[in-house]
């Protein structure tokens, strides 16, 4: 397997190669352009040079006496050659005044053998050789002579311009090493930034999966794709720690919820076979009830797990919702009949895609609850209406209501108001959830609106 390579690692690397790269070209542009414009600079710099020397000679003849101030030109001549500059100076009947050659040869051939090594050594490209410009001398518009100034060309440097652009060099160098160091630093600091929060989410992932499902990511991150990410970690926690929750009340409530039909039920059986109590059937029956509630649990269970597990199948068909409540009342007809209560279905016929069972359970589960929580004499009413957001129908009734601090908890697993516990009404709590989770499994909800004491109403929209 290929070795991992550390996020930081790579990001610090990249962007210390991203600098290199840009420093390099820089450098190396900067450079050429340096040279470049500096050789030009020389270049034009020597023509003016030997120009201004062929003007000062001009100034040394003096036109009365017809005479060359030889001993200045001398003294001048020396001094270009120095320089570089070979001098000739001609009179206008073309008479040599005065030749540097004539004068010194040696001291000639050694400095121009000098600038020549000197170039060919360090511009071994440029191919320069010695040239000779020709440039008359006039003094009040009237030519008084010539002179020959020889030169290196394009251009010559001596050890100081070479020493200067070798310098100038070094320190674009040093500025590079510089950049390159400060690349290197802002890269790992800005790798580390990233990373960071990259490291602390996959700690927190591993002690969530680890079932530590308190922890939270708490910390200001100004990247807005890692705090998304840490949101999420969050987000996912908090999901989990409430499964968590539900897990363990689930558990919990079902053994309260099957403790005290067991209880009941062993007490009555361990006293009867005691001899304590007569087995009469009024104590059997109760025994049945007792078991029959532990059933119905079990049942409703069932259901809970079946709807609520992820791929709910639904047999999808045409149906009529108006009908089906018109159903459902038909079949409480015994029990609103005991409660002498009235049950009346209005509307119109609604058509919905739906899976009919489902459906009905839906409509008995609110129905068995208007019924169980409305006093005797009271009235129900069920709405079937087409509404601009869906088919819905509405269970209304007359009865106790729910209190305002019960409303948001009512269709939790097994929550039951404090009047519907005492009053043992049977029910364990699961009626609600199981229809809810109905109505959502067919894309709809399940709403409830109620006042304590007035009566409920409870909407099924699809
Ligand atoms: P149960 O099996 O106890 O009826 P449900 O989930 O159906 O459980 O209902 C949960 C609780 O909501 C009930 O115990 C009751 O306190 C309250 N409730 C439901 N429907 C009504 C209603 N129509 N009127 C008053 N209270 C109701």
């Amino acid at each position: 397997m290929k070795q991992k390579r550390r996020l930081s690692t790579q990001l610090s690397a990249g962007i210390a190669l991203l600098v290199l790269t840009t420093i390099f070209i820089i450098s190396l542009a900067a450079n050429l352009c340096i040279n470049y414009q500096f050789e030009k600079y020389m270049e034009a710099q020597q023509k003016n040079r030997s120009k201004d020397i062929a003007e000062g000679l001009s100034r040394q003849y003096d036109a009365d006496a017809d005479e060359w101030n030889l001993d200045y030109i001398h003294g001048y001549g020396m001094y270009a050659l120095n320089e570089g500059y070979i001098l000739k100076v001609y009179d206008k009947n073309h008479n040599m005044v005065w030749d540097a050659e004539n004068h010194d040869m040696t001291l000639c051939h050694q400095v121009m053998e000098n600038i020549r090594l000197r170039m060919e050594e360090n511009r071994p490209q440029l191919e320069g050789d010695f040239v000779t410009c020709r440039y008359d001398l006039e003094q009040s518009g009237e030519r008084i002579g010539y002179a020959e100034v020889s030169y290196y060309s394009p251009y010559y440097m001596d050890e100081d311009d070479f020493h200067f652009l070798e310098s100038l060099n070094q320190i674009l160098f040093v500025i590079g090493i510089l950049s390159i160091a400060g690349a290197v630093a802002a890269g790992m600091f800005l790798a580390r930034r990233i990373t960071k929060p990259i490291t602390k989410t996959m700690e927190l992932t591993r002690e969530i999966s680890e079932g530590n499902y308190t922890m939270r990511f708490e910390s200001d991150i100004r990247t807005k794709e890692l705090q998304d990410l840490t949101q999420s970690i969050n987000h996912m926690a908090n999901a989990l720690e409430e499964q968590e929750t539900l897990r363990k009340r689930l558990t919990t409530d079902v053994a309260h919820e099957l403790r005290t039909p067991l209880t009941n039920v062993s007490t009555h059986l361990e006293m009867m076979i005691e001899g304590v109590w007569e087995p009469t059937p009024e104590r059997l029956q109760n025994c049945y009830d007792e078991i029959g509630r532990i059933t119905g649990l079990v049942s409703d269970l069932e259901r809970l797990r079946q709807i609520e597990s992820e791929n709910l199948e639904l047999k999808k068909e045409p149906v009529n919702l108006f009908s089906l409540a018109q159903e459902v009342c038909a079949l409480f007809e015994a029990e609103l009949g005991e409660k002498h209560l009235s049950c009346q279905v209005e509307g119109e016929a609604v058509l919905v895609d739906g899976d009919k069972q489902r459906l009905q359970q839906v409509v008995v589960n609110l129905l068995s609850n208007a019924v169980k929580f409305t006093g005797v004499g009271g009235r129900i009413h069920i709405l079937v209406r087409n509404r601009e957001e869906g088919a819905a129908l509405v269970i209304e009734d007359n009865g106790i209501g729910i209190p305002k601090e019960d409303l948001p908890l009512i269709f939790e697993r097994f929550y039951r108001t404090d009047y519907s516990r005492s009053r043992k009404s049977g029910g364990a709590g699961i009626g609600l959830t199981i229809a809810k989770a109905i109505a959502q499994a067919h894309g709809g909800s399940l709403t409830v609106e109620s006042e304590e004491g007035k009566g409920s109403r409870f909407t099924l929209l699809l």
